[in-house]
């Protein structure tokens, strides 16, 4: 264990097998991403968008989507950030994208299935993300990813996205890792499928324990038995270190849990993406200084 801190660096951890635990930032504001600066953070790994956009009646064009990026960004400037792609639907619905009455929004058109559904929309957000990523170490992330057909449909909409822009003569950021959220059991189970596709792999716990044990995460009801520390959700996410050629991190709040983050690490897991307030309560618990 390191036992030595320097004030308000809580990114990193020496684990007693040499290895190095790294703590990183979910974030939704510039307020947000700046307490992830001034506590150390190794870089944002959830940068939600889609609250960019939940009071909007209208879909914000590309140069507002960029300027909104562009803020949240600033203070990381740097250090790695990994920005999520809209997760609309289920429970974050958005207007403009109509998804229509779905009996299961849950298991329906959300996430990356509701954004190939709607490419214009999809390919305009990727163009403002490039655009606002210009000077940042950006990384873009697809959620609610099933099958890897889905990832080679958005990379091809991605490399669209890089070509328009070109042609426009935008400066951006290029090339950018590109990376999927692990939240459907069938990614965990089938990782091997997405090695040589995704750059990365981000847990996504939340919804990997609601659809592994079949619980709904809005239920308050169920909050016991919706635990990701449950041994099938742990099973998974072993599985998906030992499968996954590319990084595996997780971002969902068993990552900030200081109950549950230590079976993670067991599980082989060395990144933690977690709301910054929890930085250094998980720092001291885990470093035990
Ligand atoms: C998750 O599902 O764990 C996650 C981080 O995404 P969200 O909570 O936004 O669905
Ligand atoms: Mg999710």
């Amino acid at each position: 264990h390191q036992d030595q801190n320097s004030a308000g660096s809580y990114g990193q951890i020496t684990l007693n097998d040499g290895s190095t635990l790294e703590l990183w930032a979910n974030v939704a504001s510039t307020a947000e991403a700046a307490a992830a600066r001034r506590l150390g953070a190794t870089g944002i790994g959830l940068l939600r968008t889609e609250f960019f956009f939940l009071d909007q009646k209208t879909l914000p064009d590309e140069e507002s989507q960029c300027q909104s990026l562009r803020q949240v960004m600033a203070p990381m400037q740097g250090l790695p950030i990994v920005v999520r792609a809209l997760d609309a639907g289920a429970d974050k619905p958005l207007s403009f994208i109509p998804i229509g009455t779905e009996a299961n929004p849950a298991l329906g058109r959300r996430g990356l299935r509701a954004l190939l559904a709607y490419p214009d929309i999809f390919a305009l957000q990727l163009r403002a993300m490039l655009r606002a990523g210009q000077d940042h170490d950006l990384h873009i992330m697809l959620p609610m990813v099933t099958n890897p057909e889905e990832l080679r449909s958005a990379r091809m909409i991605l490399d669209q996205a890089h070509r328009e822009l070109e042609a426009a003569g935008h400066p951006h950021r290029w090339p950018v890792p590109f990376g999927i959220m692990a939240e459907v059991p069938a990614v965990a189970l089938c990782m091997k499928q997405f090695n040589g596709l995704t750059d990365f792999v981000s847990i996504g716990s939340n919804d990997l324990t609601q659809y592994t044990l079949a619980s709904d995460r809005s239920n308050a009801l169920l909050q016991t038995l919706g635990n990701a520390a449950h041994p099938a959700v742990l099973e998974l996410c072993r599985k998906m270190v030992q499968d996954s050629h590319a990084p595996v991190s997780i971002c969902g709040e068993a990552a900030g849990d200081p109950q549950i983050a230590p079976l993670l690490v067991d599980c082989g897991i060395r990144r933690l993406s977690m709301a910054p307030p929890r930085l250094s309560n998980m720092y001291t618990r885990v470093s035990g200084t």
